[in-house]
């Protein structure tokens, strides 16, 4: 997924480039891979996570000059294979970890590990192959489902194709489709529904074989039938590779093995999501409790 050719793809799309900030959406999508030329990027071996991601002591600013973190004091193991949550209030630094444990950011105190390894410049790029990122506005162009699938794994083949959307839960409507893969979608996707383009996505997403899978939750709430089958999904893909999840809406995040909830760019509570529900008071559960409201 080098960026350039993902570029000249865009140009032959002309007209149909919605906006730079696409562009810039797509680009964070394939982790920057940009910074390589194609004969580098070949060269370098993904990253297989055998134990843990983890933060010791981490603390990051965006500002050196001023003395606010946007994260302190964060210890944190994410264990390989599994599913991760992290969750909190706007602003509580869910991204901006992320962000740090995909090597995007460097911490300003404190380090992030693979496998006990400090995250360096070599094995950063390493990792950043290894990542497949759904952002919360992910790009798709009006061509075919095909088309939006191959971006950004060009030579894919066609079982690979309906392999990718069988586990994100896709290929069923996909093949109802009146033209299948070959179905145009409109300009972003605008032919499918939310939940679909959400799926379309995740499937362009596993394509890449990562061995983490990082998502942005899209706010905007989704239908129930959705949010199951996207919950479907990813549970399949459970075990398979280390899944994080940046999710907004506490009720997609049951089966998530563990849930780190920040507040204020510090960790305010870690633990599986029924623990975090029986504790009462805790800010997971006042979240919760919220949104369950904020629901009926
Ligand atoms: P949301 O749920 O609204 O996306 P979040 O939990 O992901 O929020 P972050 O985006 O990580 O929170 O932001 C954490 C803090 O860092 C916030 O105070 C935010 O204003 C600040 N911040 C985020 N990005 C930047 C940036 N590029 N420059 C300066 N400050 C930033």
């Amino acid at each position: 997924p080098r960026v350039s050719s993902i570029q000249s793809n865009l140009e032959e799309l002309g007209s149909l480039i919605p906006s730079f900030q696409v562009l810039i959406n797509l680009q964070h999508e394939c982790l920057r891979a940009n910074e390589l030329d194609e004969e580098d990027y070949d060269k370098i071996k993904p990253i297989l996570i055998q134990k843990e991601l983890e933060c010791q002591n981490v603390y990051f600013t965006y500002d050196p000059k001023v003395s606010t973190y946007a994260l302190q004091n964060i210890n944190i193991q994410i264990p390989a294979n599994q599913m991760t949550a992290i969750v909190g209030p706007s602003g509580a630094g869910k991204s901006t970890l992320v962000d740090l444990l995909m090597g995007l950011n460097r911490p300003e105190k404190g380090s992030v590990l693979i496998d006990g390894t400090p995250l360096t410049k070599d094995n950063m790029l390493s990792l950043r192959r290894s990542i497949s990122y759904v952002s919360q506005d992910p790009f798709l162009f009006n061509g075919s489902i095909r088309e939006n699938l191959l971006l950004v794994t060009p030579n894919a083949s066609e079982e690979q194709l309906w392999e990718a959307l069988e586990f994100a839960a896709s290929s069923d409507f996909v093949r109802k489709l009146p033209n299948g893969l070959d179905t145009i979608i409109g300009d972003r996707g605008i032919r499918l529904s939310g939940g679909e383009r959400q799926r379309i996505v995740l499937a362009r997403a596993i394509l890449r074989k990562p061995s983490i899978l990082v998502l942005d939750e899209a706010t905007s709430a989704l239908d129930s039938e959705n949010e199951s089958k996207i919950q479907a999904a990813l549970d399949g893909l459970k075990g398979t590779m280390t899944i994080i999840v940046i999710a907004h809406r506490l009720s997609t995040i049951r089966n998530a093995n563990q849930v780190i909830v920040l507040e204020n760019g510090r960790v305010a509570q870690f633990g599986g999501f029924m623990q975090l529900t029986e504790d009462h008071g805790g800010l997971f559960s006042n979240l919760l409790q919220k949104q369950m409201k904020a629901a009926l």
